[in-house]
């Protein structure tokens, strides 16, 4: 042998060893999608040595390649000799290996980027491709529990602490899109606005906790009683909203009425004490003449007012 086909050897087995031992999967195949490389890291993760490997068809072997999507990739890698990158936000895995990294629950799969690349043969012909497939569980973990916490870190901005309805922003935020729904749709909706009668009393007898306990009592009938659609909200203290969609005079009055009983024969125990309270209730229903969301929410508060001094524990239609 010359000395620079032992030089050459020498430099294959020194690439070949670099190649088995790199923290990247490598794989090489050929037209028919049969493998001819197969390194260390897909043999580590697949637990598959290369003679289980060599020379058969990947989709046969790994079943949860996508086939289709996969031949489609790696053809226009032949055909336009160019490489082609897939992300692990696109598809979370190519091969389904394990996490080594039991982080969370999120990862009980190992993460992959991929990329094919054409080989091209001396004659300058693309004959086999290479795909590498890169371990990045731990960027995708830490992407995914960072979305994860600003959903909930959203969540828990529009909600109050005691009663988990949405606060008063939030409320008014979704009062707003209301209103501009109706300017648009003309469908009927009611908004409802209700407060607990002689509140003070009962934070006077009893204790501010219980008071705080009978406001979270007000928040579950209210759930209790309203339909999915309806947006709920904690005005204030002891002030509840809601926006009824699609609703008009009458069905707003049949909900008002059903949790205003509901409450009204509720029975709280706190303590030594057992706490028996009502609500009253305003409704307004919209129509052309309301100018804005404010001009809509006062007229609801006014109907409350007027429940309020019809003499509490009933509902009023505003007019
Ligand atoms: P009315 O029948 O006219 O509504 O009388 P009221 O006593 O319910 O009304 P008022 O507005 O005079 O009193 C409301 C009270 O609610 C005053 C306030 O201290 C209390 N309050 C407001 N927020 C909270 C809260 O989060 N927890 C408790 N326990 N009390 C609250
Ligand atoms: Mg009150
Ligand atoms: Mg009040």
């Amino acid at each position: 042998m010359t000395d620079s086909a032992q030089d050459f050897l020498s430099d294959f087995h020194w690439l070949m060893d670099v190649l088995q031992d790199i923290d990247v999967g490598l794989v090489i195949l050929n037209k028919e999608f049969e493998i001819n490389l197969w390194n260390g890291f897909m043999q580590n993760h697949s637990a598959r040595m290369p003679d289980e490997v060599l020379h058969k068809n990947i989709f046969q072997l790994f079943p949860e390649l996508p086939e289709a999507w996969f031949r489609r990739k790696a053809e226009a890698v032949f055909v336009l000799e160019n490489s082609a990158f897939t992300t692990w936000e696109q598809r979370p895995y190519l091969f389904r290996f394990e996490s080594y990294r039991p982080i969370t629950s999120i990862a009980d799969f190992m993460y992959q980027n991929s990329t094919i690349i054409p080989l091209t043969n001396t004659r300058g012909e693309v004959e086999q491709i290479c795909l590498i497939v890169y371990d990045v569980t731990e960027v995708a973990v830490n992407r995914l529990q960072l979305q994860e916490a600003n959903a909930q870190l959203h969540t828990l901005s529009r909600t109050d602490g005691l009663t988990r309805l949405l606060n008063r922003k939030a409320w008014q935020q979704e009062l707003e899109l209301e209103f501009a729904r109706y300017k648009r749709h003309k469908h009927p909706s009611s908004l409802v606005m209700f407060d607990i009668d002689h509140f003070k009393r009962v934070n006077d007898s009893y204790g501010h906790p219980a008071g705080d306990e009978v406001i979270r009592q007000t928040a579950d009938a209210l759930r209790d009683n309203q339909r999915e659609i309806d947006v709920s909200g904690r005005y204030g203290g002891e002030e509840f909203v809601i926006i009824l969609p699609n609703t008009d005079a009458e069905g707003a009055k049949i909900m008002c009425e059903r949790l205003r009983k509901a409450i009204e024969s509720l029975t709280i125990q706190y303590e030594e004490h057992t706490i028996h309270y009502t609500v009253s209730l305003g409704i307004a229903v919209l129509n052309p003449s309301v100018s804005s969301a404010d001009e809509w929410l006062e007229q609801t508060d006014k109907g409350l007012y007027q429940a309020k001094d019809g003499g509490r524990n009933q509902t009023v239609i505003f007019t």
